[in-house]
């Protein structure tokens, strides 16, 4: 059977070892860090357990279309509960726990904002977005020509001119409704003036599909994966960076690992697409994507993150979104990616509220995540590490009552840190989201530059996020298994 390389063990790499040694290929993950999960890993601090980044499972039928193409089936390997409210909202005086329920939904927005009609008008047409999305994103876009097929002609309908903003402004009169369907453009790091119109699905995906939650969070939906994938005969290598990426006249032969030279079929690519660019790739085997054009390309914000064990147990739902006073004013500042505001907006994720692996009895596990910006932003962190939490905190006490007297142990982690971790720019979120930054103008699953070798995760097609990493590892499997056929 042909072998494959695999770099990194994050939920790309990880999804497209599963498929591919269920199917019988000899594959290989290398991981450069002591774990697997990327930014997905797990944390411990103490007593603490904490997942570093994903913790909103949305699009739930996008993780059972990856075990299914693994001959698996999702709810038979982890315990998944289906949230009911979905998020606690937190904007100035309002606390709104949003209900999972989408009748009971409808019965709120009508309450709140008056404008149910509209709400459900809107909704449904979402509803075939989101069914108009899925065969494009299980597709790969090779060129332009990729574009000429009737699943991608039928989305284009959905798509549209504007951003989220203008869009949600033509359907909508309380501002705060249009608020509350527009945070979710933080999901690509990204704000609502830049981001294209049909993300308005984001909305519709939370307050219909639903968020759930999987029992251990998603770092133990990673482990379930590793185990299988080794049940497969495939092998996860830990502690075990790949130097270099070896290449034959624009073909992939192989990888680099601790000084040594393997051969392999085919090589996928996990670690983030720039950084492969700068350091796996000779600068023979690179044509279109150049250090140079890489750099130029748009990247999302960043996450200043605060993993918190707390001495007492909280009333804090399993997610808070704590929004800006002046929310406009505070996503202009992030778009122009420059500075920190003091109004910033919060995302808080306390899965202790339902999962006892997560802290010690009558404790809390708090992930704090800030959209800040990248590293491009003149912002120095070393300085900002503290002077920011101090701000952090003044918003979570206003607003959560929150004391900083009961934290029994804090992890402060920036974007400097992830930029560290090997995100390029720290730009947690990948690539941004734009026009002209998906589908065949994003970095193929297949590599344009060299040969034999395939792309996963956040920044090729069809984008960020766990569901749509999932979809990218099933293109690239698939097309190595259509290879090889
Ligand atoms: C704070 C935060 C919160 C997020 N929240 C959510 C959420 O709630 N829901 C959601 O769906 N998504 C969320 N995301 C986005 C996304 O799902 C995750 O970032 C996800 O982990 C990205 O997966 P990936 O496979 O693209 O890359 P990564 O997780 O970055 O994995 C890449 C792997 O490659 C390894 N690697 C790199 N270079 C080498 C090398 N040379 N040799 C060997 N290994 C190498 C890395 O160590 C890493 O393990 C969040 C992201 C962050 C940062």
């Amino acid at each position: 059977m042909k072998n494959i390389a695999i770099v990194g063990a994050g939920p790309g790499g990880l999804a497209a070892g599963l498929i591919l040694s269920s199917k019988g290929y000899q594959v290989d993950i290398y991981e450069k860090d002591d774990r697997i999960g990327g930014r997905s890993k797990r944390l411990y601090l103490k007593d603490y357990m904490f997942s570093m980044g994903p913790s909103f499972v949305v699009y739930i039928d996008a993780y059972k279309w990856l075990f299914e193409a693994a001959g698996l089936d999702l709810e038979k390997e982890v315990n998944i509960t289906r949230l009911d409210p979905i998020y606690q909202l937190n904007k100035k005086e309002d606390r709104w726990n949003v209900p999972g329920n989408p009748e009971a939904l409808l019965q709120d927005i009508e309450t709140k904002f008056g404008e149910r009609e509209a709400y459900e008008k809107f909704m449904k047409r979402e509803a075939k977005t989101v069914a108009a999305m899925h065969p494009v994103m299980v597709k790969p876009f090779h060129s332009r020509l990729s574009l000429i097929n009737k699943h991608v002609v039928h989305f284009g309908r959905f798509v549209g001119f504007g951003n989220v903003e203008r869009k949600l402004a033509k359907h909508f009169k309380s501002q705060s409704l249009k608020d509350i369907m527009q945070f979710q453009t933080k999901y690509l790091g990204m704000t609502p003036q830049e981001t294209p119109g049909f993300f308005t699905m984001l909305s519709y995906l939370e307050h219909f599909d639903g968020i759930y939650h999987i029992e251990g969070g998603v770092p133990h939906l990673l482990d379930v994966m590793a185990t299988h994938i080794k049940r497969f005969s495939g092998k996860i290598h830990v502690d075990s960076p790949v130097e270099k990426i070896l290449t034959h006249n624009g073909v992939a032969k192989g990888v680099r690992v601790g000084g040594k030279d393997m051969e392999y079929d085919d090589v996928i690519v996990n670690a983030d697409m720039p950084k492969m660019v700068e350091t796996l790739l000779d600068k023979d085997a690179q044509n279109k994507y150049t250090k140079s054009v890489v750099d130029r390309k748009k990247y999302s914000v960043s996450a200043y993150m605060l993993y918190l064990g707390v001495k007492k147990k909280l009333d804090y739902p399993m997610h808070t979104l704590v929004l800006s006073d002046d929310y406009a004013a505070y996503t202009e500042s992030l778009k122009a990616n420059a500075e920190l505001t003091d109004d910033m907006s919060l995302y808080i994720y306390h899965p202790s509220a339902l999962d006892a692996k997560f802290a010690p009895d009558g404790q809390s596990s708090l992930m704090v995540l800030a959209p800040v910006p990248n590293t491009d932003a003149d912002i120095d962190w070393d300085k900002q590490k503290t002077l920011y939490k101090t701000k952090v905190y003044d918003q979570m006490k206003k607003r959560l009552n929150f004391s900083p007297d009961d934290i029994e142990i804090e992890k402060v982690f920036t974007p400097s840190d992830w930029e560290a971790t090997g995100v390029y720019k720290g730009a947690t979120f990948a690539m941004k989201h734009t026009m002209n930054q998906l589908l065949h103008k994003r970095p193929h699953n297949r590599y344009e530059d060299v040969k034999n070798l395939y792309l996963v995760g956040g920044s090729t097609h069809p984008g960020s996020g766990l569901p749509i990493i999932f979809e990218s590892a099933i293109i690239s499997a698939n097309l190595i298994d259509q290879r090889h056929r």
